[in-house]
């Protein structure tokens, strides 16, 4: 029998400091992973398609109004041959991410799907950000397996403040993630901890959220500041009390990662590169020892890689997919760990621990 982590329970978990504590958490996230999703970990091969975008988001480098950016659009020949690379090194899905880039039409993005679908075996995964639900139908019906929107923070007047909506729209992505859902994808989303103005609070909420929303797939990493963007230049400066605001730490993304498996037993659970970025010697890893499962590494072509930067010093910005290829492969086994063959979707088994707090 399980003993359900509260609200409560999971916040006490986020304030947690004490060592020995923190070794049970880590335990028991490592053994409901392993017990649900096994030992294998999933590589989705990430291509960045486009760094043009259209929203003025306050945290990332993408942002319209950040001119110090030369903006691309890879073309869908070179998206294609990223795709190739995934099938020789192994990798079941391709994931294509982007700005919010209206470049990026309806029709280019369904041939693109199309292309990748009839001529690879890969799951295709789309994060694109807030599109219509005729492009998300459209999209869908092309092939596309997977979409990956996070909702960033569950806190809507932070969200606001620092997500302007576009238009009439609700500010607010769940209700697209519930639609998502309904079109058939498998949906991941998640969050960034550590935002200027978030609570240890909302960050429960946030877990709590995973919990109560069906997603397949759940990402976590630190905020981390980019200069110019008005999170990283202090020119807009949501307000925590001290005790309330919560830091931007490794520490407490392995704490969010690990109650988010022991909420989601069955979830794919990736440990970011935004993780990676904070900890460049062992935070992949850590992450995999604290109930991650999936790794994304990064398959742009490197002349675009340092034109993607949502925040500055992202881990692996120099290297090749190749080169990131055999590193990775290195830091799983140094962990025991095995790649998983296959395009790994969700397995829906939830299989809980009896976990006591
Ligand atoms: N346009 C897409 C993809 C955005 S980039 C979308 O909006 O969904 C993917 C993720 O990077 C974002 O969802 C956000 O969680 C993360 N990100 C953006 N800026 C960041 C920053 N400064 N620090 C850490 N993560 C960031």
């Amino acid at each position: 029998m399980k003993i359900p982590l509260t609200l409560n329970d999971i916040l006490a978990w986020l304030r947690e400091d004490n060592p020995e504590r923190l070794k049970t958490l880590w335990g028991w996230a490592d053994e409901t992973r392993r017990l649900n999703v096994g030992d294998t970990i999933h590589l989705r091969g990430l291509v960045e398609i486009s760094s043009h975008c259209s929203r003025q988001c306050g945290y990332c480098g993408l942002r319209v109004s950040n001119n110090s950016l030369s903006r691309y659009r890879m073309a869908p020949a070179e998206i294609m041959a990223s795709a190739r690379q995934a099938v020789a090194f192994g990798y079941g899905t391709v994931v294509l991410q982007a700005g919010e880039d209206f470049g990026l039409t309806c029709q280019w993005v369904t041939d693109v799907v199309r292309q990748i679908k009839r001529e690879t075996p890969l799951a295709v995964t789309l994060s694109l950000g807030e599109r219509t639900e005729a492009e998300l139908d459209a999209w869908r019906k092309a092939g596309a397996d997977r979409y990956l929107l996070r909702f960033e923070t569950s806190d809507t007047g932070l969200f606001e403040l620092i997500h302007p909506s576009r238009g009439s729209r609700n500010a607010s992505r769940i209700p697209l993630l519930r639609h998502l859902k309904q079109l058939g994808y498998e949906v991941g989303s998640g969050i960034m901890v550590g935002l200027p103005g978030q609570t240890y609070e909302s960050v429960a909420r946030d877990i709590d959220l995973f919990r109560e929303l069906d997603l397949d797939m759940i990402g976590i990493g630190p905020f981390i500041p980019h200069p110019q963007t008005p999170l990283g230049n202090g020119e807009l400066k949501p307000f925590a009390s001290p005790d309330q605001q919560v830091p931007n730490s490794e520490l407490i993304v392995y704490k969010a990662v690990a109650l988010t498996r022991l909420v989601r037993p069955d979830a794919n659970i990736p440990s970011t590169t935004a993780l990676a970025t904070i900890n460049k010697r062992n935070g992949r890893e850590l992450g995999l020892q604290r109930g991650a499962n999936v790794l994304m590494p990064n398959l742009t072509p490197v002349k675009y890689r340092k034109l993607y930067e949502i925040y500055p010093a992202k881990a692996c910005i120099e290297e090749t997919g190749s080169a990131c290829n055999g590193c990775l492969q290195t830091r799983i086994n140094v962990i025991g760990r095995q790649i998983a063959r296959g395009p790994g979707g969700r397995k829906r088994r939830a299989l809980e621990l009896e976990v006591v707090c």
